[in-house]
């Protein structure tokens, strides 16, 4: 059993509830397609410019946290046809965001969590 946290971003928290990343993480799909079974271990809003996440994946990990999901929209956008990872989601700075957190932490870092764009292949950070 994987125990993995979610973080979202300040900009999308009055718009989503995480309705997908749940979904998708209880059904091991998307972003949560290679874990046998997860928990869920919690969920922190990043705030910009992004410098509490060490804070955020300290506590994380203090829970017992061994991976943190970064939001699909992050970094990809919906459109008609989809999700592109193409185009910006609401961080223009999210993988070296994501690199800082992986390596303050130690924990592995995953870039995705629901409705992954066509074509991603999802990056990790060990
Ligand atoms: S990835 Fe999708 S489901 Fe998850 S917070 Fe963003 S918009 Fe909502
Ligand atoms: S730093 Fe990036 S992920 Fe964090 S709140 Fe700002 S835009 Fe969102």
């Amino acid at each position: 059993m994987t125990k993995v946290a979610i973080i979202r971003c300040e900009k999308n928290e009055m718009k989503c509830p995480l309705t997908n990343c749940f979904k998708c993480l209880v059904e091991k799909k998307e972003g949560f397609a290679g874990y046998d079974d997860c928990f869920l271990t919690g969920v922190f809003t990043c705030r910009c410019p992004g410098d509490k996440l060490t804070d955020l994946a300290n506590i994380l990990k203090s829970k017992g946290t061994e991976v943190i999901h970064f939001c699909t929209c992050t970094f990809a956008k919906k459109t008609d046809a989809g999700w592109d990872a193409t185009l910006n989601g609401f961080c223009e700075n999210i993988d070296t965001l994501i690199e800082r957190t992986s390596k303050a932490s130690g924990l592995s870092c995953v870039k995705g969590t629901a409705h992954l764009p066509k074509g991603y292949d999802v990056e990790i950070w060990k």
